[in-house]
């Protein structure tokens, strides 16, 4: 058919049929009569014939438009013209777009066009002159037509439905979500059938809950205002309250006057029974039943997917052992925050300190429960947290909606919770970031998440409890972002700088050794404090690799030295917590061996703290370095405020004087008199004592009247590349 025509045999479809219209168009008045005269009785299937007649093409272009319905058409062929009968069967077919009709041409002049000329021409279905009819012979040419109309419109209607069922079905699929969908089960249901009274969609457990008990989630049409009410609320009507009934008890489908209503189990998955009522104005018809159900299965199809999305779905944002929500929940549920919302939200995230090492003391099963008392801790202290979710095992992050200003003071009871475990009190320790979501109107959730976790990183990093997003600490993670980037490059590169600066002794000036110092001139051409870059490093996991390329570098300068006659060790830095990774200490001896170093020539200097923090396990490992020769230094000494005792027990071979003691001894009495104790607490335990920042010629004669022999410091030579040394050590 063409879609430009007016004709649409689903207009047909379904209206009840109680006669069957033929049209005869025919300018001769008393043929014309003749005509129905002889066909007034005619019945058909019970149906009365009704006849329309006109009297000329053009009146019957106009009557065939206004009824679709018309089953035959006997058609003059000579009216106001000679072919105006002829030019209708276009008018008919490619105009209106009535190709089910059916079309008997009639002629007075008998031999006009031969028979099989027309029909092969003209798209009709019979040609007679009217001289040869009889009314028998009218009889079974109406009867017959009318009956091949019939097929034809069947068909028509089935492929009709059939495709209405499929697009249908299709709509009903694409839909994820419980309330979209039976909106939409109403919506086609109303469409297949061409109905506009509505309906509604409830839900039960048909073994707990009774029928009224029903919970209405989609209603249309005039049962509109039922949506989220009880079921007995819309169904009160007589035959709907007990077709429901029906329904609900036979669990099939029950198709009454006035009614469908249609049963649903989804006991296995959501654990529901749907019962869909949908009103109709008239009574469905053998075919639209057989639709019906059809589409049912599709529906039914439909609950089960559904059902299987939100269980999909609570596996993809539900964590399984907590039952708390998860962080792509928390990101979903932001992405759908309206503007209005995002005003006036903040996001909170909570870092619970060190619950891997409850973990590993406790259990898993106690860190969850303990997961879980905070969680429900947390959700009682902040009234105003509508989403709530874990982020990480230890970090939970919460969006509040409220006006409060939050800073340290009053979060000291979620900074530092008791919770319930196991019916002890369990007390911990909590890292917070705080991000106001208006600061970042145009971020995405990700981007949101995102801010709120490097707040809480740089909370740690500045060893705060608290820390609320603002724009000074924008820039400085910024740059902080920058500088690293810009480090790793560096480090991947190998492209660290080292320094060496000398050590001497006081006495004589001569040279006793050097220490190695790393150096970094970034991409602006200046220097980067080490402090900074090796914080940087640490915190990012690159500071093993940077260490052991200073090593590296710093054994190739030993050997360098030594081709020139200078033979005397070089002390190398590590870094922080390193010193208790397991493997340091084998890869710091490996790097030795590949080199090919005398290993009287390496030094390794760890900080006071780190010899305190690390003092259980590191024993050992000094202990192989002094066997392999390799000195060690305690850098930084005196800062460390510790009991000099155990100093005793561990293999170290010199104590390197932090330099704030060197540069303050002349003002402070205090730190003349803890100088003098450290010198004479080195030497009496057979230690070498060096003093490092020596400035000054008065320093430097000081430290010599307390009996420190060794030193570093810009008085002899400020830290310089390789080159540089070995010209220093030739003049
Ligand atoms: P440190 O090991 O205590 O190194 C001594 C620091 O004092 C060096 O600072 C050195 O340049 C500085 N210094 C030496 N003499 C004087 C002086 O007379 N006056 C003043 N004001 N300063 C003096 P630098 O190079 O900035 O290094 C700082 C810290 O960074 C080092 O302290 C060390 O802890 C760390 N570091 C440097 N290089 C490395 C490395 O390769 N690896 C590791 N892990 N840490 C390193
Ligand atoms: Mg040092
Ligand atoms: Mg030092």
């Amino acid at each position: 058919m063409d879609s430009t025509s007016h004709f649409d045999s689903s207009m047909l479809m379904s209206a009840p049929k109680e006669v069957c219209k033929v049209l005869s168009v025919e300018d001769d008045a008393d043929y014309q009569m003749a005509l129905m005269n002889s066909l007034s009785a005619l019945q058909y299937d019970g149906k009365k014939v009704e006849f329309l007649k006109v009297s000329s093409a053009s009146e019957a272009a106009i009557v065939i438009a206004e009824n679709p319905d018309i089953a035959v058409i006997f058609l003059d062929v000579v009216m106001e013209t000679d072919h105006a009968g002829l030019g209708l069967v276009g008018t008919i077919r490619e105009v209106i777009g009535n190709d089910l009709v059916r079309i008997v041409l009639l002629t007075g002049q008998p031999g006009m066009m031969p028979t099989d000329n027309l029909v092969g021409q003209y798209d009709i279905d019979d040609y007679w002159c009217k001289s040869d009819l009889t009314q028998a012979h009218l009889q079974t040419i109406v009867l017959s037509n009318i009956r091949t109309w019939e097929h034809l419109l069947a068909m028509q209607e089935a492929r009709h439905s059939m495709q209405l069922l499929l697009f249908s079905s299709q709509r009903l699929s694409s839909k994820k979500d419980i309330l979209e969908y039976t909106h939409s089960i109403l919506e086609e249901v109303s469409h297949l059938l061409k109905i506009e009274q509505g309906g509604i969609v409830c839900f039960f457990n048909s073994e707990q809950e009774k029928l009224e008990d029903a919970l209405i989630v989609a209603a249309s049409g005039e049962y509109a205002p039922y949506v989220h009410q009880f079921a007995s609320m819309a169904i009160k009507d007589e035959i709907l309250t007990e077709a429901a009934r029906q329904t609900s008890l036979s669990k099939k489908h029950t198709f009454v006057e006035g009614f469908s209503v249609l049963y649903f189990s989804n006991k296995e998955l959501d654990g529901r029974d749907y019962i869909v009522v949908v009103k109709l104005n008239r009574n469905l018809s053998c075919n639209e039943v057989n639709l019906l159900q059809v589409f049912c299965e599709n529906i039914s199809a439909g609950f089960r997917n559904v059902a299987l999305n939100n269980k999909l779905s609570e596996l993809a944002y539900i964590e399984p052992t907590s039952g708390i929500h998860n962080k792509n929940w928390l990101v979903r549920e932001i992405r759908h925050m309206f503007s209005w919302e995002r005003e006036k939200a903040k996001l909170l995230m909570l870092h619970v300190e060190d619950l891997a090492y409850t973990e590993s003391v406790l259990g898993t099963k106690y860190c969850d429960q303990l997961t879980l008392s905070l969680y429900e801790y947390l959700c009682d202290f902040f009234d105003n947290a509508v989403d709530v979710a874990l982020f990480e095992r230890d970090t939970i992050v919460m969006v509040i909606y409220d006006n409060k200003e939050y800073h340290e003071a009053n979060l000291e009871q979620v900074i530092h919770p008791n919770v319930m475990v196991e019916d002890a009190i369990h007390s911990l320790d909590l890292t917070i970031s705080l991000v106001n979501f208006a600061d970042f109107p145009n971020y995405e959730a990700e981007q949101l998440v995102s801010v709120g976790k490097s707040t809480l990183e740089r909370a740690k990093y500045e060893g705060v409890s608290f820390l609320a997003f603002s724009e000074a600490l924008a820039s400085a993670m910024f740059s902080r972002y920058e500088l690293l980037k810009e480090l790793r490059d560096v480090i991947l590169q190998d492209e660290m700088q080292v320094y060496f600066q000398p050590k001497v002794s006081l006495i004589d000036h001569k040279l006793i050794g050097f220490e190695a110092l790393a150096r970094w001139k970034n991409r602006s051409g200046n220097f980067v404090s080490p402090e900074q870059f090796i914080a940087l490093a640490e915190s990012s996991g690159l500071v093993d690799k940077l260490d052991q390329q200073i090593l590296r570098k710093t054994c190739k300068a030993i050997n360098e030295l030594k081709a020139i006659g200078v033979n005397v060790p070089i002390s190398v830095n590590v870094a922080g917590n390193e010193i208790a990774r397991p493997s340091y200490f084998e890869q710091f001896t490996t790097i030795l061996r590949e080199e090919n170093i005398d290993n009287n020539l390496i030094e390794l200097e760890i900080t006071e703290s780190q010899f305190i923090e690390e003092k259980t396990t590191i024993n050992r490992h000094l202990d192989t370095l002094k066997e392999i020769g390799v000195r060690v230094n305690i850098d930084d000494f005196g800062t460390g405020y510790s009991s000099l005792t155990y100093l005793s027990t561990l293999s170290v071979s010199t104590i390197k004087i932090d330099q704030s003691f060197v540069w303050r001894m002349q003002d402070s009495a205090k730190d003349w008199k803890i100088l003098k104790m450290i010198i004479e607490l080195g030497r009496s335990l057979g230690l070498d004592v060096i003093a490092e920042g020596i400035e000054t010629e008065q320093q430097k004669a000081h430290l010599l009247t307390l009996g420190c022999e060794q030193g570093q410091g810009y008085l002899f030579a400020k830290p310089m590349p390789l080159a540089d040394v070995m010209a220093w050590v030739k003049s």
